[in-house]
C-alpha cells in the first residue's frame, strides 16, 4: 500500500476513530458545504422533517462519511452506513430501509457502485418514502406500495458523472468537496497532534500539511508515522527537521508525491516524450490499476498542473519536468 494513498488502509482505523470530528464545528475547512448543510439542518429540525437527501462527491479522503456522521449528528438523528457494492440483492436495500426510523440518515458509499436492480428500488424510496414489492408471479401478479419511514439518503462518490442521470436527480443537496488548503491541513494536523498527545512545532505541522495532497486521511497517516519516527529517534517532540527528515525516509517529497507518482512522471517523459500517453498503458508501466490511478493518485497531479488530461491521452506538463529536474525538449511546449 502506498503510504500516500487517500483510500482507507486497516492501518488508519484506530488514529481515524479517535480523530474524526463529530460536530459541524469541529469539521476544518469546506466552508461553502459547511454554510449550505447549516442552513438545511437547521430548516428541517424547524419543519420536524427528514433534511432532503444529499450527495456528496470528491476524491477519497475529504471527508465525506465523516461530514455525513456530522450531518445525522447535528440532526439528532441515527446513521445506517453501508456501500454500493456492499448492497447485493434489492431485498437488501428494503430491509435496510424498512428498519429505518423516522428522520434517521442511510449513508451509502460509493454509490456509483449500486447494482442497477438495487438503485430502482431507491428512486420511489428517495421521492415517496414508498417500497413497491411485487407479490405473486405471472399474470396474478401485482404490485403492492409499502410505506416508508421518511428518512435522509446520503451517498458519496468519487466522481458524480458515474452516477446514473435517474438517481442523480433524486438528491435536493449536491456538493463536492474540495482538496484541503496548507493552513486548513496544518490546523487538522495540529488538532490530530492534540488529541493523540503529541507534541509538533507549527512548522512541522506546516511541512506534513503541504505533502499530505490536500486530503486530511493523508496527514493524519503522515502525522502517526513522524510521530512514531519521533519517539525513537528524536525526544518525541515533532520539530521541522525530524519531520523532514522522517518525511525523506518515508520517501514522500516536498510535494507530497512518492516514488511511484515519480516512476510514473519519468516514464511519460523518457518514453513518451511527456505525452499525451493513454491511462491503461501508463497503468502498465507502474502496475496499478487505470481505475485506481484515475480515482486515487491522478486528482492530486491534475489539481497541482503536473498532469493534463487531453482526449490523447495525459500530459506531463512543464511543472512536472521542472519537478523532476528534467529539461523540456524545445519541441514540447
Ligand atoms: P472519505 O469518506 O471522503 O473517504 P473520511 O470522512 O473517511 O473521508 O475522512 C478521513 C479522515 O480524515 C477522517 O477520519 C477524519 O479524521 C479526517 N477528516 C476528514 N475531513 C476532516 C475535516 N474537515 N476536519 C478534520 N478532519 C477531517
Amino acid at each position: 500500500d502506498r503510504i500516500i494513498s487517500a483510500n482507507f488502509m486497516m492501518e488508519d482505523q484506530a488514529v481515524e476513530l479517535s480523530l474524526r470530528p463529530r460536530y459541524l464545528a469541529e469539521y476544518i475547512g469546506q466552508s461553502q458545504v459547511k454554510e449550505n448543510l447549516k442552513i438545511y439542518i437547521e430548516a428541517a429540525k424547524m419543519r420536524k422533517e427528514a433534511l432532503d437527501h444529499v450527495l456528496l462527491y470528491g476524491p477519497p479522503g475529504l471527508g465525506k462519511t465523516t461530514l455525513s456522521t456530522i450531518i445525522a449528528n447535528e440532526l439528532g438523528v441515527n446513521i445506517r452506513t453501508t456501500s454500493g457494492p456492499a448492497i447485493e440483492r434489492p431485498g437488501d436495500l428494503a430491509a435496510i430501509l424498512t428498519n429505518l426510523q423516522e428522520g434517521d440518515v442511510l449513508f451509502i458509499d460509493e454509490i456509483h457502485r449500486l447494482h442497477r436492480t438495487v438503485e430502482e428500488v431507491l428512486y420511489p424510496a428517495m421521492e415517496d418514502y414508498a417500497l413497491d414489492i411485487i407479490i405473486g408471479k405471472g399474470p396474478s401478479a401485482r404490485s403492492v406500495r409499502l410505506d416508508l419511514p421518511k428518512f435522509t439518503l446520503i451517498g458519496a462518490t468519487t466522481r458524480a458523472g458515474l452516477l446514473s442521470a435517474p438517481l442523480r436527480d433524486r438528491f435536493g443537496v449536491v456538493s463536492r468537496l474540495e482538496y484541503y488548503t496548507k493552513d486548513e491541513l496544518s490546523f487538522i494536523i495540529s488538532r490530530a497532534a492534540d488529541i493523540l498527545g503529541v507534541d509538533i512545532v507549527g512548522q512541522a505541522a506546516d511541512e506534513l500539511a503541504v505533502r499530505s495532497r490536500g486530503t486530511p486521511r493523508i496527514a493524519n497517516r503522515l502525522l502517526k508515522r513522524v510521530r512514531d519516527f519521533a519517539q525513537v529517534k528524536g525526544d518525541g517532540m515533532i520539530t521541522e527537521s525530524l519531520a523532514c527528515e522522517a518525511l525523506e525516509m518515508i520517501q514522500v517529497d516536498p510535494v507530497g508525491l512518492d516514488q511511484i507518482d515519480h516512476k510514473m512522471l519519468r516514464s511519460m517523459i523518457m518514453q513518451f516524450r511527456g505525452g499525451p500517453v493513454g491511462l491503461d498503458t501508463i497503468a502498465a508501466t507502474i502496475g496499478e490499476e487505470s481505475q485506481t490511478i484515475e480515482d486515487v493518485y491522478e486528482p492530486y497531479l491534475l489539481q497541482i498542473g503536473f498532469l493534463q488530461r487531453t482526449p490523447r491521452g495525459r500530459i506531463a506538463t512543464p511543472q512536472a519536468y521542472a519537478h523532476l529536474g528534467i529539461p523540456m525538449p524545445d519541441n514540447r511546449s
